[in-house]
C-alpha cells in the first residue's frame, strides 16, 4: 500500500514538473533589472494634513497597484519613489456588491459615485439606475473636471467618471455617454475605438465644443480651447516596453491640471489612470509592473509640483484593486533588481494603499471603503451630496 502510494506520488510529481515546465516555457522572466533610474520629487509638506479649506482636487488611480507593485517599483529605482514619499496613508477595502474580487468597473463606480455595485456596471445599479459620478455632481456647481488615462478612453475606470452603462463592454454606447460629458478635458485611446463603435462619434464631440486632437504633443498649443479631447493611436493605450511614449502620461497629467486651473475659479477635479500596471500584473510580467508604476509615478510628481505651487489642492493617489496577487522574492536596490511571483492572473482582494497628499489629507488615514474615497473628497471641496 505504502509503495503504491510511493509510486503514484512519483508520478504525480513528474507530471507536475513536467507541466511546470511547459508553463515556465510561455511565462514572462520572473526577475527584472531596471535601467531608467527617475530622482523622487520630495514634496514641501507645507499645508500638508493641514485643515486648510481646498479648490482642487486631483484622483490619481494606479489599476492594480497594491503595496507590492510600488515596492517593486520602488526598490527597482534604487529605493526611491514619489509617490513613497507621502506621509498620509491608509488602507482601502475594495470589494464589489456582487463579488469578493472587484472589477475595475465596480472599483470605478465606487470612486467615482460613492455606490458599491456589481462587477461589470459602470456608473449604475445592476438595474441599469444611473448613480451620479464625481464629473457630474461637481461641474453643474462650477468646478472645470477632467480625465486621463493610459487606457481606452471607454476602458472601465475612465467610463466610471462620465458613462452609465449596465455592461463595461458597451462600447458604442459608452462612447455616446463620453459625447454628453460634463469633463472639459478628456484623454485617451484611441481613434480605432470610434472607428469600430463610434462612427461620426468624434463630430459628435467636435459638435459639443470639444477640440477633438490626436498628438499629447499638441496639447500645449491648445489650452484656449473651451473643451478638448485628445483621442490618441492605439500606442498610448500600450505598455511602454511596447512603444507608449513616455512623456505621454506625465505630459498629458501637466497639461490637464494647466487647462483646467485655467478654466474655472472655483476649482477642478481632475482623475489619471496609471492603467496599463493592471494589465502587467495580469500578465504576471515584472518588467512591465515596474515600468508602469515608475511611469505613473513621473505623472505623481507633476501632481504634486502643483499642489505644491497652488496651496489649495488635494492630491489622493490609490489604486481601485491589485492585481496578480503578487508578491517579492529578491531583489538588490544597488542595482535595481527585484524578483516576484504572483499568485493569479486576475485580481486580488487584499487591500489597496491610498496616498494623499496637500490640505486635508489627514482624512484619507486608516482603513476605509472604496466608496468612502469619493464622500471624503466631496467634504474636502464642502459639496453636500
Ligand atoms: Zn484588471
Amino acid at each position: 500500500m505504502k509503495r503504491k502510494f510511493l509510486s503514484l506520488a512519483l508520478v504525480l510529481f513528474c507530471v507536475s514538473v513536467a507541466f511546470g515546465q511547459n508553463k515556465e516555457k510561455t511565462k514572462a522572466p520572473s526577475s527584472y533589472k531596471n535601467t531608467e533610474f527617475h530622482a523622487d520629487y520630495k514634496p514641501s509638506y507645507k499645508n500638508d494634513g493641514s485643515d486648510k479649506p481646498i479648490k482642487n482636487v486631483i484622483l490619481m488611480i494606479g489599476d492594480g497597484m497594491g503595496l507590492a507593485q510600488a515596492t517593486a517599483g520602488m526598490y527597482a529605482n534604487h529605493n526611491a519613489l514619489t509617490i513613497t514619499n507621502l506621509k498620509n496613508i491608509g488602507l482601502v477595502k475594495t470589494f464589489s456588491l456582487s463579488d469578493f474580487i472587484t472589477d475595475s468597473a465596480a472599483s470605478g463606480t465606487a470612486y467615482a459615485t460613492g455606490k458599491k455595485t456589481k462587477n461589470g456596471c459602470v456608473g449604475v445599479d445592476s438595474l441599469g439606475n444611473k448613480f451620479p459620478n464625481m464629473t457630474e455632481i461637481l461641474s453643474p456647481l462650477g468646478y472645470a473636471t477632467g480625465i486621463v488615462t493610459t487606457d481606452k478612453i471607454t476602458g472601465a475606470t475612465p467610463s466610471a467618471f462620465y458613462a452609465h452603462q449596465i455592461k463595461r463592454n458597451m462600447t458604442k454606447e459608452i462612447l455616446e455617454d463620453l459625447v454628453d460629458t460634463k469633463a472639459l478635458f478628456v484623454a485617451g485611446s484611441s481613434v480605432k475605438v470610434f472607428e469600430k463603435d463610434g462612427t461620426g462619434k468624434l463630430d459628435d464631440l467636435k459638435k459639443k465644443k470639444f477640440k477633438v486632437l490626436h498628438d499629447y504633443k499638441k496639447l500645449s498649443s491648445s489650452m484656449k480651447a473651451e473643451k478638448i479631447a485628445l483621442i490618441c493611436d492605439n500606442t498610448n493605450a500600450q505598455f511602454i516596453s511596447e512603444g507608449r511614449d513616455p512623456n505621454y502620461l506625465k505630459e498629458t497629467t501637466a497639461q490637464a491640471i494647466k487647462f483646467l486651473s485655467n478654466k474655472s475659479n472655483k476649482g477642478f477635479f481632475l482623475m489619471v489612470e496609471g492603467a496599463q500596471i493592471d494589465w502587467a500584473s495580469h500578465n504576471n510580467a515584472i518588467e512591465n509592473v515596474v515600468r508602469e508604476v515608475l511611469d505613473f509615478d513621473k505623472a505623481v510628481e507633476e501632481a504634486l509640483r502643483f499642489a505644491d505651487k497652488n496651496g489649495e489642492t488635494l492630491v489622493i493617489i490609490t489604486a481601485d484593486h491589485e492585481t496578480g496577487g503578487m508578491a517579492l522574492r529578491e531583489g538588490n536596490i544597488k542595482k535595481g533588481k527585484i524578483k516576484a511571483r504572483f499568485a493569479t492572473g486576475g485580481h486580488s482582494p487584499i487591500m489597496v494603499p491610498v496616498y494623499a497628499y496637500g490640505p486635508q489629507a489627514q482624512n484619507f488615514r486608516g482603513v476605509q471603503d472604496n466608496t468612502e474615497i469619493f464622500a471624503k473628497i466631496l467634504s474636502a471641496l464642502q459639496v453636500k451630496k
